[in-house]
């Protein structure tokens, strides 16, 4: 059987950022997760790219990282003929035709937009096409959810939500506090996605979502991205493939079969889930699903949730 694989979130941007001699083809194996030969030997159809700032950075604030991990996805991961960047629903039809790797540009986190709209824009003209409010920290549009204070959305973030909305670009919910998820999810007139979040049912992390919140996604018509973040697959211990499937099963109780993707934190993390360390493992994800659904179902969560769900909110050309 074929597997496709659509990924809502990794991070290898941040380390090309930090580390400029890094090289997408994976030429220091153990330091990137992703890299362009796993792309292939995992089949992955669509990889989204997160722009990831270090809250370490003198420059944390401002819009030039923001601008050279953009650059850095042009210059070192698009330049291979096997990726394209995915801007239009038939860019997405495209490149799933010609067998490509279509490459997704999001934000994670608007802090260096520094409250500009117009900043916003001319990142959408860049490719961006999906918008963390906030990292864990707090910035101008929102709290994060391990700001204490938990406040939601200010004015400004209010602004930037309704401009994505006519832009195009899909509100990402994974970061955001639990106050800021629910004046997202009341305001937006589009689905909302949690990238990369899990059950908080299962694993009582911040960083996951609880059913309330998982519900809302639903009703929203948008999509959760189960991670394979160790820490909020289980509270302690080594995170194995059957604790990512216990969050899936959850979240289809839920009635979310329709809404589950993948969104797995790839060199966002430094512990990983046992057989799960890079996309060239993700078979065994599906090879376990398989053992539990149909192959109509795994193929949804693996990949055909998202890339429907992306042909309904990308721009149509
Ligand atoms: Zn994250």
């Amino acid at each position: 059987m074929v597997m496709e694989i659509a990924d809502f979130h990794c991070d290898v941007l941040s380390k090309l950022l930090k580390d400029r001699e890094l090289n997408f083809q994976g030429n220091k194996p153990g330091i990137l997760d992703v890299t362009l030969d796993r792309l292939k030997e995992g089949g992955v159809v669509l990889q989204t790219f997160a722009v990831f700032i270090s809250p370490n950075r003198h420059d944390y604030h401002g819009i030039d990282p923001i601008l050279e991990s953009i650059d850095l996805l042009y210059e070192k991961v698009l330049c291979h003929p096997e990726l394209k960047l995915i801007r239009t629903a038939s860019d997405l039809d495209t490149c799933l035709q010609e067998g490509k790797i279509g490459a997704l540009l999001s934000l994670e986190g608007v802090g260096g937009l520094r409250g500009r709209l117009s900043m916003l824009r001319l990142l959408k003209r860049l490719g961006v096409r999906a918008a963390g409010l906030t990292w864990n920290d707090a910035n101008w549009a929102a709290d994060g959810v391990m700001e204490s204070r938990g406040g939601g959305l200010t004015e400004q973030g209010a602004a930037l939500v309704q401009e994505c909305n006519r832009l195009g670009i899909i509100v990402d919910v994974s970061h955001l506090s639990e106050r800021a998820f629910w004046d997202v999810a009341a305001l937006s007139a589009r689905p909302i996605v949690a990238s990369h979040s899990n059950v908080r049912e299962l694993c009582d992390h911040p960083r996951n979502l609880t059913e309330l919140q998982l519900r809302a996604i639903m009703e929203s018509g948008g999509l959760i991205g189960i991670t394979y973040v160790p820490q909020f697959l289980r509270a302690s211990g080594d995170a194995k493939i059957d604790d990512v499937l216990r969050h899936v099963e959850h979240i289809c109780a839920l009635g979310g079969e329709k809404h589950l993707a993948l969104g797995s934190d790839f060199d966002g993390i430094d512990r990983h889930v046992q057989g799960l360390a890079h996309p060239g493992q993700v078979a065994a994800l599906h090879e376990a699903l398989l053992k539990r659904y149909s192959a109509e179902q795994a193929g949804g969560i693996m990949s055909g949730n998202a890339i429907s769900f992306l042909r309904g909110q990308l721009p149509a050309d």
